[in-house]
């Protein structure tokens, strides 16, 4: 069986990963989509992010990039048989839901969530940005050469604030 994992992942957390491996070790084959959505405003191209998981990724996990579009349609494209969405809270779950429900109702496809573990749940990729724009403490929650990529960033907003 072949599992879909789509998302922005700008970038990767810790988090991310997790869901990754556990995704890995319950199907045979995982790909990600790394969505590239021109009109939200990423900090690294889909190529960065891509480039930046790579090292981390399981040996039956794969990753590419996909022009923004429905995930259903990703899914038909890479023949996946199931997505993979992480739950982290109530929040999650709330915006997942209908989302689920909907593309089981219009394809057949079924979303398989796993829950955060307890450690994680606080990770956000977005979070994780808001620490690096206010230079806050980050490295724990991101491997390291993503911790290195995103204190670059760290340097040039502190240049871009001068
Ligand atoms: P999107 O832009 O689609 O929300 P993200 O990159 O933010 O993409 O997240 C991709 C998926 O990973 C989503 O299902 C999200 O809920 C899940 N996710 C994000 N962070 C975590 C985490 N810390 N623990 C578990 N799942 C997570």
């Amino acid at each position: 069986m072949k599992a879909l994992y789509p998302g922005s992942f700008d970038p990767m957390t810790n988090g991310h990963l997790d869901i990754i491996e556990r995704t890995s070790q319950l199907f045979d084959e995982v790909v990600i989509a790394i969505m590239d959505n021109p009109n939200k405003k990423n900090w690294f191209t889909p190529k960065e992010r891509m480039e930046m998981m790579l090292p981390h990724l399981p040996h039956n996990v794969t990753i590419q990039i996909f022009p923004l579009q429905l995930t259903v349609d990703v899914a038909k494209k890479v023949e996946a048989d199931v997505l993979i969405r992480g739950l982290r809270n109530s929040e999650d779950f709330l915006f997942e839901q209908n989302m689920a429900i909907i593309n089981q109702e219009q394809t057949g496809i079924e979303t398989l969530f796993l829950m955060s573990c307890p450690q994680y749940m606080a990770y956000s990729s977005s979070r994780i940005k808001e620490l690096v724009y206010y230079h806050g403490q980050y490295q724990p929650y991101v491997k390291p050469n993503i911790y290195r990529a995103l204190k670059e960033k760290e340097k040039q907003i502190y240049e871009d604030k001068k």
